[in-house]
């Protein structure tokens, strides 16, 4: 299978090389220094050193595969499973709401270099993703072409609509079911390993690499999913209220119960009159603990904790959402330990 269509030319190099050589150059004072003191030997070390280092990048960076993801725990798993095979970029930052990304043009320009793009799928991506793509004019990431991926695949789905008419009215993110699946931790396998297939796809001779870090992937999961189990037990059958439909994957894994949830539709801010029947649920409920992820507005999350006495948890929903959820595992471990705090507070 030929991904790899275009390796720049010869006269491409050139200049990307002759780039960091003044890059180089600049960056370095004391080389300008030794330059100018020198002698005409000094000068032609120097200036060897400097094309040496110039060289130095670019081969390392041309033998990766370039991943780029939507989000950035789908980069977090791409990484864990690509390891020093792959180089990968994400669109969606974790402090960001992954439905709402601004189609930026350096995004194009990153999706213009990716040999595999990995999405999340069930439409979240639908305000940026084609428009990103289409501006990248690299027809290897098209959806259908090898180099696309819907890490979706093999998810078993929740909230999926029952009607074959998609509703949008309203402004409703979630049309073609929930696609926050990525919170259950069991789900990750999954997206791991269809990440693993497609590598394997596009890199055959790293196909032992791969699996083996998949394998070890799938055990640390394991090993982590009795430590969060444990950690939750207590809790189990309790009744949480959210702010957005993120957590319902999350929940149902840890045997946890969606009472309510602060938004009147997925994507749809809090109305002072939603906000008032949330109130009264979580108080019938006997709900403790409201979830909210890092960038949502918390004034209707403090409003309704105030009200009722419920304690607000914010917590993020991707990894980089907060400075402790450095990867998929640590995102989990993050949410889990707010999650237990939040619940005997
Ligand atoms: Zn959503």
């Amino acid at each position: 299978m030929q991904l790899f269509e275009k390796e720049p030319t010869p006269k491409g190099r050139g200049l990307i090389r002759r780039r960091f050589a003044i890059t180089y150059a600049r960056k370095y004072s004391c080389v300008s220094y030794l330059l100018i003191k020198g002698g005409n030997q000094m000068k032609k070390i120097i200036f060897i050193m400097i094309l040496m280092l110039s060289f130095l990048p670019c081969s390392y960076a041309e033998n990766k595969i370039n991943i780029l993801t939507t989000t950035s725990d789908l980069k977090s798993i791409a990484e864990f499973i690509g390891g020093d095979k792959v180089k990968v970029d994400s669109l969606a930052k974790g402090c960001q709401d992954p439905h709402f990304i601004e189609a930026k043009p350096s995004f194009m320009l990153k999706a213009k270099n990716a040999d595999l793009f990995i999405r999340v799928g069930l439409e979240l991506e639908i305000g940026y993703e084609e428009l990103i793509i289409d501006g990248s004019r690299n027809s290897k990431i098209r959806i259908g072409k090898p180099g696309h991926l819907d890490a979706s695949e093999g998810v078993n789905l929740l909230e999926v609509p029952t009607t074959t008419k998609v509703d949008r009215s309203m402004g409703d993110v979630h049309p073609m079911g929930n696609p926050h699946y990525w919170l259950d931790p069991l789900n990750a396998k999954i997206i791991a390993s269809n990440i693993t297939e497609r590598l394997c796809e596009i890199s055959p001779q790293n196909e032992g690499y791969f699996r083996q870090n998949l394998a070890e992937f799938n055990k640390k999961i394991d090993a982590r999913m009795i430590m969060w189990q444990e950690k939750l037990k207590s809790f189990k059958g309790g009744k949480i209220a959210i702010y957005h439909r993120s957590w319902p994957y999350f929940a149902n894994r840890f045997g946890l119960i969606v009472g309510c949830e602060l938004e009147p539709k997925p994507g749809i801010p809090p109305s002072p009159g939603h906000l008032k029947e949330v109130v009264d649920t979580i108080k019938q409920q006997n709900i403790k603990v409201i979830l909210m992820e890092v960038f949502y507005d918390e004034k209707p999350a403090q409003f309704v904790a105030e009200q009722t006495g419920a304690k607000l948890v914010i917590v993020p929903n991707s990894v980089g959402g907060t400075k402790e959820a450095q990867d998929y595992f640590s995102l989990i471990d993050t949410i889990v330990d707010k999650l237990v705090q939040g619940f005997r507070s």
